[in-house]
């Protein structure tokens, strides 16, 4: 294990390339770091802005053994990355934050729910589904509608489909091919939150404001921040994040979505153990965003303060949207940032703008 705190000039190694990543070494190399990036992919966006770039898939030996030579301490930005890797990383004796229980049981949606409620944290109603007639009884057992989701793998929405009976069990099941789920009871909610958060090596924490988050088609298209809620919302909110940190010893950045019903009650969805999209609103409405905070964490340094010093709409870009460039940079109220991704798939995160407005007084 290195010396925390990690003085500026150490290097920090990111499994994975993507946008999350690129801004993490952005904000890395503010605080005089230097990043490793590594991907299988030889352009992926984070590697051009970082000083190596190991070009090898998640569980190639030797690109983890070049990773964990070159890195003081090492991160994930990508929530599928094989737990093997972090295994293979902890054998060559690197510090990796988060750790891999928390990665094992974010990749799982039927441990994280069970880890959740054991910690204190409410969810929906779920079952374990292996089989059709696992389906059938959780169907009898919580009631149809069920969402049935893939226990791995999933992500912006793939991986998932509503069963309205056990007429449909069959279909659902062979739909998501046949590989173990959960089913989930329908969260009836009114709005969908997320809380941004951070935990120290020392244990101490510190939350950014309610972030309301709208999905499309299972995409985050746009959060809105500080989102204005009860103080008895603020104060559960506060208490679950809180309660997950602690149970996962956590250091980093954490994302936690939550479902809030229409009587106030809160009900995490998921959480994911890395910076999150619906914190890219703190990059310009907060003095320390998410992406150094997570670097500050994990280094070993204090975290830095989390209020916000703008109201901020955060929209993301999705395929060819960002070609609308010349127009977004002409907005005085828009902040632009762009991921350098060559191909504009449709769907695909291209960017995403942040708009500010002065905070309510
Ligand atoms: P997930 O892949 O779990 O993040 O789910 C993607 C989106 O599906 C969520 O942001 C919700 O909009 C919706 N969703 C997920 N789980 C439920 C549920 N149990 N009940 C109702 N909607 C859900």
């Amino acid at each position: 294990m290195p010396d925390f705190p990690l003085p500026p000039g150490s290097t920090i190694g990111v499994l994975g390339g993507g946008q999350l990543g690129r801004m993490l070494a952005l904000a890395a190399a503010r605080l005089g770091f230097d990043v490793a990036i590594l991907d299988p992919e030889p352009d992926a966006p984070a590697a051009r802005v970082a000083a190596h770039a190991i070009v090898a898939a998640y569980d190639d030996p030797e690109g983890l053994k070049a990773l964990a030579d070159v890195s003081d301490v090492i991160t994930f930005e990508f929530e599928n990355v094989p737990a093997a890797a972090l295994d293979r990383l902890a054998e060559l004796g690197a510090a990796v934050a988060p750790d891999a229980r928390a990665l094992g049981i974010a990749q799982d949606r039927l441990a994280e729910k069970t880890f959740l409620n054991g910690a204190g944290a409410p969810t929906v109603g779920f079952a374990a589904v292996d089989s059709v007639a696992d389906l059938r009884a959780a169907l009898a057992n919580l009631g149809a509608p069920l969402l049935l989701k893939t226990r791995r793998g999933g992500y912006d929405g793939k991986g998932q489909i509503w069963v309205h009976g056990a007429g449909g069990a069959t279909t659902a099941w062979k739909a998501l091919g046949g590989q173990p789920c959960v089913a989930e009871t329908p969260a009836d909610f009114r709005r969908e939150v997320a809380v941004v958060a951070a935990r120290g090596r020392s244990g101490e924490i510190a939350l950014y404001p309610l972030t309301e988050s709208h999905h499309e088609a299972g995409i985050l298209r746009r959060a809105r921040a500080p989102a204005s809620a009860t103080p008895r919302v603020l104060a559960e909110a506060e208490r679950i994040v809180a309660t997950i940190l602690a149970a996962l010893d956590y250091v980093g950045v954490i994302g936690v979505e939550m479902f809030e019903r229409d009587d106030g009650k809160l009900l995490v969805n998921e959480f994911a153990p890395r910076v999150h999209n619906t914190g890219h609103w703190t990059l310009d409405g907060c003095e320390v965003d998410q992406f150094e905070q997570h670097i500050r964490a994990i280094a070993g340094w204090p975290l830095g303060p989390t209020e916000a010093l703008a109201q901020v709409e955060m929209t993301n870009l999705l395929g060819e949207e960002a070609n609308a460039w010349r127009k977004l940079a002409q907005e005085p109220e828009t902040r632009l940032w762009l991921y350098g991704k060559g191909e504009a798939r449709p769907g695909r995160k291209m960017g995403h703008v942040n708009r500010l407005t002065p905070l309510p007084r």
